[in-house]
């Protein structure tokens, strides 16, 4: 199998399930990869984007990373099969020649077209991405796991209102655990916030709070003390990312589990993490995004230095909200996934007609990825594809 083509274009999203309300002109870049090979008359395309958080990466994609793919011959990208496609081996090509360290948001650009390449290779198996993760990994597939509803942001206007109305709709869709955003204001403000939602929920272990990596040291520590009496579900980058050792001090005083890992991109990151961030295997939670670590193998590599500082799949959370971290959950029998129903449309959720049980979803069983089974993401993909 040969790529004959990439499409790519970044898209504005939204924090807000209402776009009209300000949200930082956030974007992501969807790609599109379409192989020589067919299936039922149409050529092999597969989908892909740069998961949520961190701005497009149309250049890169364009620039470097795209026409690497685009070069490489069947021989270099095939698998087994010969007339298949194998995402590891065209990650490689990606990858040639690219130095270690300095990742910048380089791994979120490869992260993107590696999504489309398990798309892709999915489909040419005819079998949706988590069973054919799990096959190729040489595990059991979950047909369900658990799953919380994100979002909680906090509104320029009527806030308090908004944010209940927003987490009510989530325990309506049958969503039992929820993530609501701090730091973005004065800590009084924040704790209103929390008991607002707590006084929906049966108990602190249903929430999370994210702040966004915006305290600075000292305020991180002194948030952690004021949360502690919530004993919440966990409280989520809570100071600069690469702050190990504020990471640690936090942990040394707030018994209660942490969040961590969402913008970390490397296994080198991820290693100085374990070992110097003072984290609790048995109860802390790490939320690496399978497609900004540059991709699947990257993620894979962190997956892999977590175990061997002893950390269990369990821990795992990733980060996303989106159809491809449920997937990669469901395929490697990780502790759970995000949720965005609301935010960061139409990227962010499951599929169309998907339902929450239990607090569980299983993903879409259509083969690849399944960002067919959404009605607004078809439309983006469609126009890229025209
Ligand atoms: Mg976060």
């Amino acid at each position: 199998m040969r790529i004959v083509d990439v499409r790519v274009r970044t898209v504005p999203i939204s924090r807000f399930a209402d776009p009209g309300i300000g949200s930082g002109d956030l974007d992501t870049t969807a790609v599109a990869i379409t192989t020589d090979a067919r299936r039922d008359g149409s050529p092999i395309v597969g989908l892909g984007f740069s998961s949520i958080g961190r701005y497009g990466q149309a250049g890169l994609i364009r620039e470097r990373f795209a026409p690497r793919l685009m070069a490489a011959g069947s021989e270099q990208l095939a698998g087994e099969r010969g007339d298949d496609i194998d995402p590891f081996r065209a990650w490689e090509c990606m990858m040639r020649g690219e130095k270690p360290g300095g990742h910048g948001e380089r791994c979120v650009a490869v992260g993107a077209l590696d999504m489309a390449l398990w798309d892709a290779a999915a489909k040419a198996a005819d079998r949706p991405l988590f069973r054919f993760l799990a096959d190729r990994l040489g595990r059991p597939a979950a047909e369900s796991i658990p799953v919380y509803a994100a979002g909680g942001y906090r509104y320029p206007g009527d806030d308090i209102r908004r944010l209940t109305d927003e987490v009510r709709r989530f325990l309506d869709s049958g969503y039992t655990h929820v993530k609501i955003k701090v730091g973005a204001g004065p800590i009084a403000q924040d704790l209103r916030r929390i008991e607002v939602v707590l006084a929906l929920l049966p108990g602190g272990d249903h929430l999370a709070v994210d702040a966004m990596n915006t305290y600075d040291p000292d305020s991180a520590i002194r948030v952690a003390q004021a949360l502690l009496p919530y004993r919440l579900r966990w409280f989520e980058d809570t100071c600069d990312p690469l702050d190990f050792e504020t990471h640690a001090r936090i942990a040394e005083t707030y018994p209660h589990p942490l969040a961590v890992g969402e913008a970390l991109f490397s296994a080198a990151d991820a290693s100085n993490l374990f070992r110097y961030g003072g984290l609790r295997a048995d109860r802390d939670v790490l939320l690496f995004d399978p497609a900004h670590c540059y991709g699947l193998p990257g993620y894979l590599d962190i997956v892999r230095v977590a175990r061997a500082n002893g950390w269990s799949r369990s821990a795992f959370q990733p980060h996303g909200g989106h159809l491809f971290s449920l997937h990669v959950a469901a395929g490697l029998g990780l502790g759970g996934s995000e949720a965005n129903p609301v935010s960061f449309q139409p990227f962010g959720g499951f599929s169309d007609d998907a339902m929450v049980e239990g607090g569980r979803i299983g993903p879409p069983v259509a083969p690849g990825i399944g960002f067919e089974t959404r009605a607004g993401l078809q439309d983006i993909f469609r126009s890229l594809l025209a």
